[in-house]
């Protein structure tokens, strides 16, 4: 009841339909599962164009590459900045893939939208509420990633914020949750899925390269998600995962991505 009054929008009340976001002929929400992949951070040219090829000849639609990285350490590497979103943007129309990348910061909002086909709000900035009503006025797809201690609940009325300033095109990602367990980075909630899809109206997607932090553990909880129907995921994949910049302990190696990819063609009834 709550959430058909606070964020009655984003709620399944509102829409008995699901919402598809078609972007260049890519569904996200429809029957098929969209694959996001790429490396956590840009990191040079050479570097997102090699990942590009990899994803896309596996079947990913989406190329994820942060640029603007939002990172506990002031001292670790911050992103490349508008030179990473260029690199991107090239690697993304060389390999046919749309692209993907975080803003973190309302200044950052018409030059991030300028070089990418989906902008995303990090967990971080979950709750920044101005940031939220700024792309509210946006034109193009905003994929909110659930943040580390929100509910449902928060995570909708989150919505709320962009769909009530206008914007109706809004991807929801489980990237896992703070819990008292510790073994992992963050504990990712499965049940989200069907939780959300309960919930709202909104495609879900699922990123158990955050969510888990352990690259040992992405292909299993991928494969969890769609099976629990989540719509799509977004998975960290670099060529060499020792030597990234970023979150390498938890990127898929080409090899280990190849595998994860059949295993869901094979096992699930989307088809990627
Ligand atoms: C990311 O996807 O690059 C990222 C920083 O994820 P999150 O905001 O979920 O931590
Ligand atoms: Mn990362």
């Amino acid at each position: 009841m709550a959430i058909d009054k606070e964020c009655k929008l984003a709620s399944r009340s509102h829409s008995d339909e699901r919402t598809i976001i078609s972007i260049n002929g890519v569904d996200i929400g429809g029957s098929k599962l969209v694959v996001m992949a790429g490396p956590c951070s840009v990191e040079s040219p050479q570097q997102i164009d090699t990942i590009a090829s990899i994803v896309a000849k596996q079947g990913a639609v989406i190329l994820r590459g942060g640029a603007f990285k939002p990172r506990t350490s002031p001292y670790s590497f911050q992103g490349l900045g508008e030179n990473g979103l260029k690199y991107l943007r090239n690697a993304g129309e060389k390999h046919g893939l749309l692209t993907i990348s975080e803003v973190m910061d309302s200044d950052q909002i018409s030059l991030v939208a300028n070089y990418v086909d989906i902008v995303q709000v990090g967990s971080r900035n979950m709750q920044n509420f101005s940031l939220l009503k700024k792309l509210g006025r946006i034109n193009q797809p905003v994929m909110l990633k659930r943040g580390h201690a929100a509910t449902y609940q928060d995570l909708l009325c989150a919505a709320e914020y962009i769909l009530d300033a206008g914007n109706s095109q809004v991807i929801l990602c489980e990237r896992g949750i703070r819990t008292f367990e510790t073994y992992c980075r963050n504990t990712l909630d499965i049940a989200a899925v069907p939780i959300l899809h309960e919930l709202t109206h909104l495609p879900v997607i699922v990123d158990p390269s955050h969510g888990t932090g352990l690259s040992r553990l992405v292909s299993p909880m991928a494969r969890a998600a769609v099976a629990a129907g989540a719509d799509g995921l977004m998975i960290e994949v670099h060529s060499e995962p020792s030597s990234a910049l970023s979150d390498g302990q938890q990127a898929l190696d080409p090899e280990q991505f190849a595998t994860l990819m059949h295993s869901l063609i094979n096992r699930s009834s989307c088809s990627v």
